[in-house]
């Protein structure tokens, strides 16, 4: 009889690694494997289930909308993605001209934003700044904006135009002239290893892109809907960009995306210029525009700040030697390792029960349901301790490190 295991290498492309569990339940930020295992979810998808898993907020949501109207085409209008379109423009204070394009994924709505600096540009601004150790997706143009070479090589010959430029203030001055059409950051660069900007980065962006005409273009995927402890990563920064990408959290696990734009960005798009077939369709906006609002109503965005900070207390409070440093804002957290052993902490971590990721082979990623309270804070610090005790002493056994 065939395992999981090998139905997973046998049915599904070769795209991914093992996969670590056969996952069958969850709840809040518990995961159910289907040997029973109960995990303590530190991922949430990858910065995805903000309210955690089966809220109950998002399952009324779902359930409700699907009951009553899940899809009609982009010829028409509905009440949620009405509603969403103008929660998003109040939270992300893109003000009365601002404008919202529907997607399904991240990378959708960076193909939505790499259009818009298109259109903006024209045949005049060729060219599109984009950061080092910058990731913005997997479909080809959102490939393109993404930095590592050895994701975009076998793929070539990519959509032109888009340079690759250090994250430091000095590179992008050197960089900007007025056939720039638009700079597309991170603020933190999440799947580099939660990589934060260099302070006064966003300002320096938002000034060099005014005096040279270009957008700025934030891509909030990662760290949008209050993950880094407000709702945006750009609010903490204090400026208006031109346009901002955003789906992961926003959807709470259901599949959604969106551009937001603001001002003079927002008439670029003309009938015609772009679309999606499900983007903006009723469930999607119900359930995002529901997921918000429970953001909203149960402040998680400042919970997310408190947790944040006591997580962080909590992982450099353990003292151990493999832990180099804490990364990050909000629950978006990258502990730097002192040895490349991110994959064995995982494993580690796994093996307890507890469920983080390898950003890169120094960094593991913590990015936690926005819900968190004492409970779970208290179970990861005994299991990530645990995790980091195991790791630690097989590196000591193996001689492989001296910590
Ligand atoms: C995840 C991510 C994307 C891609 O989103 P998908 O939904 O996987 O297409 C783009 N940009 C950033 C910053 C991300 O973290």
């Amino acid at each position: 009889m065939s395992t999981w295991q090998d139905d997973a290498e046998n049915d599904l492309v070769l795209n991914a690694g093992r996969r670590l569990a056969l996952l069958t339940r969850g709840e809040g930020s518990y995961l159910w494997d289907a040997d029973g295992t109960r995990h303590l979810d530190f991922l949430a998808g990858i910065a995805v289930t903000s309210l955690g898993h089966a809220h109950p907020v998002f399952v009324d949501a779902v359930s409700t909308q699907a009951a009553t109207l899940a899809h009609v085409s982009n010829y028409f209008a509905t009440p949620p993605q009405l509603a969403l379109a103008a929660r998003l423009k109040r939270l992300a204070g893109a003000g009365i001209d601002g404008r919202v394009f529907f997607s399904n994924s991240g990378a959708e709505a960076n193909e939505a934003a790499f259009k818009l600096a298109r259109l903006h540009g024209g045949a005049s601004r060729p060219r599109i700044i984009a950061l080092e150790n910058g990731f913005h997706g997997r479909t080809m143009g959102s490939l393109a904006l993404t930095a590592k070479s050895s994701m975009r090589a076998p793929f070539e010959p990519m959509p032109g135009g888009v340079e690759h430029i250090p994250a430091t203030i000095e590179a992008l001055e050197a960089a900007m002239d007025d056939r720039v059409a638009a700079v597309i950051v991170e603020p933190i660069q999440g799947e580099a290893g939660v990589v934060e900007l260099p302070d006064g980065y966003l300002q320096a962006a938002r000034s060099l892109t005014l005096t040279h005409g270009a957008l700025l273009i934030v891509d909030e995927i990662q760290t949008g809907a209050g993950r880094t402890g407000a709702w945006f990563g750009f609010s903490h920064e204090g400026i208006t960009p031109d346009a901002i990408t955003l789906a992961k959290g926003i959807g709470g696990g259901f599949p959604i995306g969106a551009l937001v734009t603001y001002g003079a960005a927002s008439s670029l798009f003309t009938p015609g210029s772009h679309g999606s077939t499900f983007g903006g369709n009723p469930l999607a906006t119900a359930v995002a525009d529901a997921v918000l609002a429970e953001i909203e109503r149960a402040g998680l965005v400042d919970n997310a700040a408190r947790r944040g900070q006591e997580l962080r207390e909590i992982i450099t409070g353990l003292g151990s030697p493999l832990v180099a440093g804490v990364r990050g804002r909000g629950l978006l957290i990258g502990v730097e390792l002192s040895a490349p052993v991110a994959g064995d902490v995982v494993g580690a971590a796994q093996a307890h029960g507890l469920i983080v990721n390898a950003a890169n082979p120094e960094t593991v990623r913590i990015a936690p349901a926005l819900t968190i309270g004492d409970a779970e804070l208290a179970e990861f610090h005994d299991l990530f301790a645990a995790a980091l005790a195991d790791v630690s002493a097989s590196l000591t056994d193996s001689g492989k490190a001296h910590a």
